[in-house]
């Protein structure tokens, strides 16, 4: 008898009769003899909702009052599902983040896990109930309770599947796998079997919202058997795994999107030692993560810096570069949101060349300006204007040979 964990995200438990769903395919999984522990998310767009309705009463939310709000969402869902298994003579227990165990850094709105006093699940486990987690939280040192950044639920799942020993941890989803892009912007986007730790951190980091990026990292880690799944069929899902079974001589594997940006721009900044880590130390203080980052000599007095940030943190980025106007004595800075990145990323990158030049003439002769470029081994990333977002991703899966034959199916 083995220990599975499911997660079942926003959109496989959206409503009442989802919910009865899940806990139909929960059952089975427990009648095929295994213990079972369930992560879910909030319902449907419920943490979206949540947020609206905090920014109904202020403009600059406490950090603290948002996760305090925004956890209910997923404590809704997991008392539904319990009561729901109980209905099907199921015993379950359900369980808070810090109900059961999770502990996190102190940081409101993307704390990371950092142990998870497993002995109450066990002990519930052992009772032969199912064990319901409430995904994205946990609670600090100082018994505050924290969010783990948005997509957090599968984070929660494969800490808890590492802390159990499980034998696999499944994301349960609305795709039913992971592809060569996001299905939903390009029909055509190629299903994998399976896919390297590295390749999906990777496509993570850069957008794709199939799996956080913290879960990825985890998995790799504990060696945590890591498999993305349909919550709404029993097709075949894709494994994340160690070694890299895709083959090497595709340069381009995947295209990443993500409309989560905003760029900063900060000009004539007096070109003296220790002023950039003045602006990248204040920003990490703050907890803010810094992307792209492009910097450029205007003569021999001052400097242009350009980064970006995740959407919702452009306006405290900019506030906390204002209030160095004076110390780092720049021109002027300023902000644009209406921008997003795409990336193409492949292992077989490292030994090719000519990859990002083939990427910057296909958005050039599409007339897509280009806003900032990064690099790394396995990755070009562009940030475009949003308008033409979606347009690069598919004319550059079409461009590297990415596009399949047939369209996929989006089950609901
Ligand atoms: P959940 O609510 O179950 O956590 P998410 O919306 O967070 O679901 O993640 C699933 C979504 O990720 C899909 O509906 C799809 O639009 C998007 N996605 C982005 N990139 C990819 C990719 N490469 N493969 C599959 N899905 C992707
Ligand atoms: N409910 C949270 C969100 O919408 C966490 C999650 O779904 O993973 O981001
Ligand atoms: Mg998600």
């Amino acid at each position: 008898m083995g220990i599975v964990v499911q997660k079942y995200g926003g959109t496989s438990v959206g409503d009442v009769s989802k919910i009865k769903k899940v806990a139909e395919r929960v059952k089975k999984t427990v009648e095929e003899g295994d213990k079972v522990i369930v992560v879910v998310s909030a319902m449907g767009d419920q943490t979206d909702k949540l947020v609206s309705l905090m920014y109904e009463v202020t403009d600059a939310p406490p950090r603290r009052e948002m996760d305090m709000i925004l956890t209910t969402g997923e404590q809704v869902s997991i008392a539904l599902l319990s009561a729901s298994l109980q209905e099907m003579n199921v015993p379950s227990i359900s369980y808070t983040g810090w109900q059961a165990g999770i502990a996190t850094e102190p940081h409101f709105g993307n704390a990371r896990i950092i142990n998870i006093e497993s002995e109450r699940i066990q002990e519930s486990i052992d009772e032969g109930k199912v064990v319901i987690v409430a995904g994205f939280q946990g609670m600090t040192n100082e018994k505050e309770i924290a969010t783990l950044g948005r997509g957090g639920s599968d984070t929660t799942a494969v800490a808890v599947a590492a802390a159990l020993k499980a034998d696999r941890c499944e994301i349960n989803t609305d795709v039913d796998g992971i592809y060569s892009t996001d299905p939903r912007i390009v029909p055509y986007a190629k299903k994998l079997s399976t896919i390297s730790f590295d390749e999906m951190l990777e496509m993570a980091v850069l957008g794709a919202s199939v799996l956080h990026p913290r879960a990825v990292e985890l998995a790799k880690v504990h060696g945590v058997n890591l498999l993305v799944r349909s919550s709404f069929s029993d097709k075949e899902g894709t494994y994340v795994k160690e070694e890299n079974t895709l083959e090497k001589e595709i340069v381009v594997s995947g295209v990443a999107y993500d409309e989560d940006v905003s760029k900063i721009e900060v000009l004539d900044i007096r070109n003296e030692i220790g002023a950039m880590s003045k602006v990248f130390d204040s920003l990490a203080q703050a907890n803010i993560n810094v992307d792209m980052i492009v910097l450029s000599e205007h003569g021999a007095e001052t400097f242009h810096l350009a980064f970006t940030v995740g959407k919702e943190e452009a306006e405290r980025a900019m506030e906390i570069i204002e209030k160095q106007k004076e110390n780092l004595s720049f021109r002027r800075a300023f902000f644009e949101k209406d921008v997003a990145k795409v990336s193409i990323i492949g292992a077989g990158m490292i030994t090719n060349t000519g990859v990002a030049a083939k990427m910057f003439n296909v958005l050039n002769n599409n007339d897509i300006r280009m806003k900032m470029i990064t690099t790394s081994e396995i990755k070009v990333s562009c940030l475009v204007p949003l308008e033409n977002g979606k347009q690069s991703v598919k004319i550059l899966h079409r461009a590297y040979d990415l596009d399949t034959e047939s369209e996929t199916q989006i089950e609901t």
